[in-house]
């Protein structure tokens, strides 16, 4: 006889905040002496130890990480109908501050090893559109993707890379941070990332031209007279100094969330071993993920019928198999949270119409979907909440085999 397991008793998220009481200190602080608005000590700071962890000479700290996104595509110089290679399988924050400024994104579909963008089908992008000259890759859940590949193709055709590092905070490729990569890149401090400001974002540069356009633009794009003076479009997206205490409390953390995630992601590849599933992939020999969001794909072979709607999912329970749906609803039932692979932009019915590129014969005999069609339909994000215990997670691996009973 199976023993019954009972629903967890407090939520188990996917990703939540955990704050540690520096964050409360830097909040006071600046709320003692006033500086309760968009300059102080906390911003100055926060900034200071993004660049010291990254190894990047600037970054601006802003109201969120679409916001740094938006302030690097308006630094790439994107203008209307101009066309931009964006990752597919992604939060669509990636993509959207592209069209904020009027350019089209085409979609560079995903590969197996890391699941992010697949620089063959980034090759063959520019052998379809040559003319384009900025691409936006993101590092999805925290996973470096293939940087040299993704460079030289980048170089080779004159492109410059923006790199949203939204996800990846702490990741790092041959020994490089990721958010080092982009000509222009991002971070993230929204409240499910890895560390959070309880929202707030970075844009990270070498270049100090670029830095003081962003500090000016984010600002109101305010001239140096003695009224408001206006030449460019301005914006109001600096990060507040209050927010800026909270990231600059939980940075010092950072490295202690990446432990707690990577054994999360250790203990459910462990767990769930003799199940025909695989974790989500990294590149073992070149790079060390932040372990973000522990994800798992389900073997083909063994998915039961699924059919997903625009709006709803479908499913067919079958004896040995499973589906994302199935588990989805399993760990909802349990009061643990897990989520779908983020939907790829080209399934996306804002984005359907856009050009999408995929490398032609991934070899894996699946000739109707594409990589993030695929990973999308046979993935799942597992519940990765840093403040899971051992014992609550044992639950998990075994509510995920029971599905598959
Ligand atoms: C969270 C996220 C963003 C946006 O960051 P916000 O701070 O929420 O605006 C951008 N890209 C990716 C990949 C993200 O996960």
């Amino acid at each position: 006889m199976e023993e019954n397991l009972c629903p967890f008793e407090s939520k188990i998220w996917l990703s939540s905040p955990t704050m540690h009481g520096p964050e409360l200190e830097y909040i006071r602080k600046a709320y003692e002496t006033n500086w309760m608005s968009t300059v102080g000590e906390n911003i100055n700071e926060a900034e200071r130890m993004a660049c010291e962890k990254i190894g990047c000479k600037y970054a601006v700290a802003l109201s969120s990480g679409t916001a740094a996104l938006h302030m690097a595509v308006k630094l790439a110089g994107v203008r209307p109908k101009e066309k931009v290679f964006c990752s597919d399988m992604t939060f669509d924050a990636t993509v959207n501050p592209v069209v904020y400024e009027g350019g089209e994104p085409i979609f560079i579909d995903t590969e197996y090893d890391t699941w992010n963008m697949d620089p063959v089908a980034l090759e063959k992008a520019f052998e379809c559109y040559p003319e384009v000259r900025v691409v936006v890759f993101a590092h999805l859940y925290g996973t470096p993707g293939k940087m040299d590949e993704l460079k030289e193709v980048c170089e080779r055709h004159g492109a410059v890379m923006i790199e949203d590092a939204a996800e990846s905070f702490g990741a790092a490729y041959k020994g490089r941070q990721t958010g080092k990569f982009g000509a222009y890149s991002c971070i993230s401090f929204n409240g499910n990332k890895i560390i959070t400001g309880s929202s707030g974002g970075m844009l990270l540069t070498d270049i100090l031209e670029d830095a003081d356009k962003v500090r000016k633009w984010s600002t109101q794009a305010r001239e140096n007279a003695p009224w408001y003076q206006h030449e460019e479009l301005g914006y109001n997206y600096r990060m507040s100094n209050v927010i800026a205490g909270v990231v600059r409390g939980q940075i010092p953390y950072l490295e202690e969330h990446i432990s707690q995630k990577k054994a999360i992601y250790e203990r459910y590849q462990k767990g769930l071993t003799d199940l025909p599933i695989e974790m989500n992939p990294f590149d073992k020999v070149n790079s060390e993920p932040n372990y973000w969001l522990s994800c798992m794909t389900i073997r083909s072979e063994a998915m039961c019928r699924q059919i997903r709607g625009e709006q709803e999912a479908i499913y067919i329970s079958e004896k040995g198999k499973s589906c994302p749906t199935e588990i989805l609803e399993m760990l909802g039932k349990y009061n643990a949270e897990g989520r779908p692979i983020w939907k790829p932009m080209h399934m996306q019915p804002i984005y359907r119409m856009n050009g999408f590129v995929t490398r032609q014969g991934n070899g894996r005999g699946r000739k109707a979907l594409d990589v993030g069609m695929d990973i999308f339909q046979r993935g799942l994000c597992l519940p990765s909440d840093n403040k899971m215990t051992a014992k609550e997670q044992e639950q998990i691996i075994e509510i995920i085999k029971r599905c598959f009973a």
